[in-house]
């Protein structure tokens, strides 16, 4: 399986991942998970009020970057459809 060097969407350090995969280390799978479970639970709870990356962020007090790695990783492709991706 061919691997590359990326950057972890989580603390930011390089890290090892099959190619194609998420953009993670090992140390922030857990948290990973946390957060993606905070922000499904969040945005059930907001249905219909379009929150932003930004609002999410700011509600659930973690980097604005955590929330935008998670979308870009496609783990709201469909429970996240009243998010906006960015505030513009
Ligand atoms: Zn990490």
């Amino acid at each position: 399986m061919p691997v590359e060097l990326v950057k972890c969407g989580m603390c930011g350090k390089a890290t090892v991942v099959e190619q194609g995969g998420r953009h993670v280390c090992p140390m922030c799978l857990d948290e990973e998970h946390r957060l993606y479970v905070s922000v499904r639970t969040l945005i059930r709870d907001h249905e219909g009020d379009g929150l932003s990356i930004k609002d999410v962020a700011e509600m659930l007090e973690v980097d604005e970057n955590k929330i935008t790695h998670l979308v870009d990783n496609g783990y709201f492709s469909l429970a996240l459809r009243g998010l906006r991706p960015y505030d513009r």
